[in-house]
């Protein structure tokens, strides 16, 4: 892919993160998954070198970066067939806003180790009666003297298991109006009252996703991430960098499948030349390759935006690179499956459970269709159906 739009830091980071991908790859990540276990080789090597907490300010260990940079990693490291989802939740999101809004007590208990991967946070706003409609979640927090006691339930949050802590949506009652508002808590792994049950997923990936229960979970005053008052600007805050990076989670699974399938198309050969000869199987490979770099540029942008401190720009511009990094995504690993024939559904190949991953990119953070939703009402001011 061409790096023209990126300085000679991005360029290098992109080489330095595609070399450490090499180095683990889709082998590695296949027999993690295989023996039921973590990343944590990668991961720790990773943070080590300064990639994971690369958008992280640099008085807190971090890297002083910013989305531009988180997301090259994330890409390079899909690209070499080996991602690290919680890349999306730990340092991007529930770095972000704690680094943004957080006080200085939670910015030194956390930025530190989510920078060098000893601490992990994971983020739950998905409820069973509120997937896409998050202004419907219900999970509340009442006060208890100075502390807090938090009540609901989440669906589909991913790594709570290894994560130290939970970067939890909840709303508090507004103690003017009554109305509920959305605010932010950091609720320990093991907090009494806190269980998690793991969903039964067809994805064959190390990060697992978890049902919550919070049954009066009671949490310090300082659990509150924040202002309670300004809760609705942190969450975006935490949600562009979600989209940001989902895009490049997208980006890198495209083209490891991609290139992949280009390598296969080379050399297999069923008639005089190889089938990649036959642009019924070069076309939509070009495409493929076209749609991820599309993709990409508007990730981009996205992150450009983000990263100057625009974040109602950054909100369309990462709303938009996360649906085109899905559907580029979904589109290069269904061709490369294809590209491969029979060899495209077997184990060696490895491809076909990315048609089951890929879909990821698709419907979470955010579905396909809720991107349209918004791109039709506010970038095009369309009227509501819903
Ligand atoms: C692998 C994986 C990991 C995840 N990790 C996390 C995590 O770490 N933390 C977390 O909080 N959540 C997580 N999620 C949840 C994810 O964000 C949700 O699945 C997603 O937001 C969709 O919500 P839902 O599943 O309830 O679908 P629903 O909201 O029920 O939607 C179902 C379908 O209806 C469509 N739809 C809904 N409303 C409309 C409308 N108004 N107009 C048109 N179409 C509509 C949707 O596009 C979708 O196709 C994860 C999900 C997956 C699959």
């Amino acid at each position: 892919m061409s790096t023209v739009l990126e300085t000679e830091e991005h360029q290098a980071l992109r080489a330095a993160v595609a070399a450490l991908g090499k180095r683990y790859g889709r082998d590695y990540m296949t027999s993690v998954v295989r023996d039921g276990d973590h990343p944590r080789e990668l991961w720790t090597e990773a943070a080590k070198l300064g990639y994971l907490g690369v958008n992280l300010p640099e008085e807190y260990g971090g890297g002083g970066g910013g989305m531009a940079e988180l997301s090259i990693v994330l890409e390079e490291l899909g690209a070499a067939g080996s991602p690290l989802l919680m890349m999306v939740v730990s340092p991007a999101i529930c770095g972000t806003v704690i680094a943004r809004f957080g006080t200085e007590a939670q910015k030194q208990q956390w930025l530190p180790g989510l920078a060098d991967g000893s601490l992990t946070m994971a983020f739950g706003i998905t409820e069973p009666d509120a997937g896409s409609n998050s202004h419907r979640i219900t999970t509340t927090a009442r006060k208890d003297g100075d502390n807090w006691l938090l009540t609901g339930r989440k669906v589909f949050v991913s790594g709570v298991d290894i994560a130290d802590a939970t970067l939890i949506v909840g709303r508090t009652e507004d103690a003017r109006t009554g109305r509920l508002k959305p605010c932010l808590f950091i609720v320990p792994r093991d907090a009494p009252g806190f269980g998690r049950s793991q969903i039964d997923m067809e994805l064959q990936a190390p990060e697992k996703q978890f049902e919550l229960v919070l049954d009066d979970v009671l949490l310090p005053a300082d659990a509150l991430v924040g202002d309670e008052d300004a809760g609705l600007l942190q969450l975006f805050a935490g949600l562009n960098p979600e989209r940001i990076m989902t895009a490049a989670f997208g980006i890198g699974m495209g083209r490891y499948a991609l290139a992949r399938a280009v390598d296969y198309a080379k050399t297999r050969q069923v008639w005089k030349e190889p089938i990649g000869s036959h642009q019924a199987i070069a076309h939509p490979l070009a495409q493929a390759h076209i749609e991820l770099e599309l993709a990409r540029l508007m990730m981009q942008k996205a992150a450009g935006l983000y990263d100057a401190g625009d974040d109602i720009g950054a909100g369309e511009a990462a709303n938009m690179a996360k649906y085109a990094a899905g559907e580029a995504c979904v589109k290069a690993v269904d061709q490369a499956v294809h590209t491969l024939g029979g060899n495209g559904l077997t184990r060696e190949y490895g491809l076909a459970s990315l048609i089951t991953a890929a879909r990821v990119a698709r419907i979470a953070p955010v579905s396909r269709e809720m991107i349209l939703n918004y791109v039709s009402h506010q970038s095009l001011g369309l009227p509501k159906s819903y």
